[in-house]
């Protein structure tokens, strides 16, 4: 009969979409063999950066922080702490023993993208403004704090409170930053302020504050993971196996004569001892940059058409490529550009190409947690979908759930494969065949997202069998690890 036609048609048209759909999705389903290969070329790419020259797309950047806290740290210190989105500011006091600390005052501060990408003076002006009315805030405008600055890129230290950006991420390109040190910067600009001073002790990563922070609660925390707006790993590593530190310290002994920088003074006040069994300074933590990864061309055969769009229009192109496919800033972008691509194809949202679905960032990784949420029923994902100005039928929410789900399955999965890379490389380190360790971790994707902690756990368990990796959450801890650095560096100043 003509309706059964008709049925038979649709039923085909239908399952002719879901081939589609399956297909386009499918190069982010990764398999077991292609996790395994993403495992090994972090691998590769942490090793790799350790040597002297940067061959590797993964930075492996010294931090000079040489020890997870071990409860003798006190007193009151600032950090200072800017991130993928805001600054903020903090006020902690410690007091002896660990699990000691409180946070006495806090402050947030949004970084307006006119200043993200302005000049690099406005930019410190900026936070040298935001510094200020927190003293103000506080009432401590006339006290010289000792202070710790969180500065969450990469940059290359030469001391604990040296350091140059090396590249800007993320959604930064202030310009007359790249190449210059970040707190000289950041002192210039203080005394342009001209109503306060700090002293400023410390240049921290993200990363090395979460975990310094998360060891002060669990000392089997030797990681610190970020996963939000950006991504990154750093991890205490043997000082023996750090070939750039070596070859540093060689060329130092050579200038003979030049004075010490407190800042290179190991621990017990010499240099350049990395005899195994001195306890000491047996280890440093190194912020690996891991989101580097991939952009000397190691992830091309993983790497989708949409992860290169996604890549192509950021505004640094050929950088970051694992970050860029792991890290909330980005998340919603390739999502964006896979519905792009259904739409244009007759598969989604009746072929309509709305000038909302071309928009850049209009669809935000929270939005992506949204709609993936357990909870929700198909017709709460429509709604959101309406708020984002995109009319959809129910079958187009089916499909939108699906792709978010394939993207954020991906990037958890890719940090997990690099968490096992990781862990792995610290059991062989210690000659273990079972490691027992503990990662910090902070982010809104690993914090907010309803699937990634579980999906990214679960890899780094099936990658990484002889590893037992425990995953602490952090809180506000990127900056009161700075600030428990520079309790440390100020203490060992007055000893
Ligand atoms: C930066 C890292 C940072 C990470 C997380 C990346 O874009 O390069 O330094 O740790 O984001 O904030
Ligand atoms: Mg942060």
């Amino acid at each position: 009969s003509k309706g059964a036609a008709v049925v038979a048609a649709v039923a085909q048209r239908l399952a002719s979409q879901r081939r589609k759909v399956d297909e386009t999705l499918a190069p982010f389903r990764l398999s077991q063999e292609q996790l395994q290969l993403v495992k090994a070329r972090m691998r590769a790419g942490l090793k790799a950066g350790l040597k002297s020259k940067m061959t590797s797309g993964v930075k492996m950047l010294p931090s000079f922080v040489y020890h997870t806290p071990d409860g003798t740290e006190h007193g009151e210190y600032l950090a200072l702490d800017l991130g993928g989105t805001n600054f903020r500011a903090l006020l902690v006091r410690f007091k002896k023993g660990l699990q000691q600390n409180s946070r006495l005052y806090h402050k947030i501060y949004t970084i307006p993208l006119e200043i993200m990408q302005g000049t690099g003076e406005e930019l410190f002006d900026h936070i040298a403004q935001c510094v200020s009315e927190f003293l103000d805030y506080m009432g401590m405008k006339k006290a010289r704090l000792p202070a710790g600055f969180t500065f969450s890129f990469p940059c290359e230290q030469t001391a604990l409170d040296t350091g140059t950006l090396v590249t800007w991420t993320k959604g930064y390109k202030a310009t007359d930053c790249e190449g210059h040190d970040v707190v000289n910067m950041l002192r210039e600009a203080i005394k342009r302020h001209n109503e306060f001073d700090l002293d400023i002790v410390a240049l921290v990563n993200d990363t090395v504050g979460t975990m310094m922070s998360c060891a002060y609660e669990d000392p089997q925390c030797e990681i610190g993971l970020i996963a939000g707006t950006g991504s990154n790993v750093c991890y205490m590593e043997e000082m023996k196996n750090i070939e750039k530190i070596e070859q540093k310290e060689g060329e130092m002994e050579k200038k003979e004569g030049t004075p010490e920088r407190e800042g290179d003074m190991q621990d017990d006040g010499t240099k350049g001892e990395k005899k195994v069994g001195d306890a000491k300074i047996q280890k440093m933590c190194i912020n690996t940059e891991w989101g580097g990864l991939g952009d000397d061309g190691s992830l091309d055969d993983i790497i989708t058409p949409y992860d290169i769009e996604v890549d192509q229009n950021s505004i640094n192109t050929g950088k970051q490529r694992f970050e860029k496919m792991t890290s909330g800033m980005y998340l919603g972008e390739i999502v964006r550009q896979v519905l792009l691509d259904l739409t244009r194809r007759r598969l989604l949202f009746k072929g309509h190409v709305t000038e909302t679905l071309k928009t850049p960032g209009i669809f935000k990784t929270e939005y992506v947690s949204k709609i993936e949420s357990d909870r929700l029923a198909l017709q709460q994902v429509r709604t959101i979908l309406q708020q984002l100005g995109l009319k959809s039928t129910c079958n187009d929410s089916i499909i939108v759930k699906e792709v978010c789900g394939a993207v954020s399955r991906r990037a958890a999965q890719m940090v997990g494969a690099g968490m096992a890379a990781l862990v792995d490389k610290m059991r062989e380190n210690r000659g273990l065949d079972h490691l027992d360790i503990t990662v910090g971790v902070d982010g809104a994707l690993y914090k907010l997202h309803p699937h990634f902690s579980i999906v990214l756990q679960e890899t780094a368990r099936d990658l990484a069998p002889q590893c037992n990796v425990t995953f602490l959450p952090s809180e506000e801890g990127s900056g009161k690890g700075a600030a428990l650095i520079t309790a440390v560096a100020r203490q060992k100043q007055k000893m």
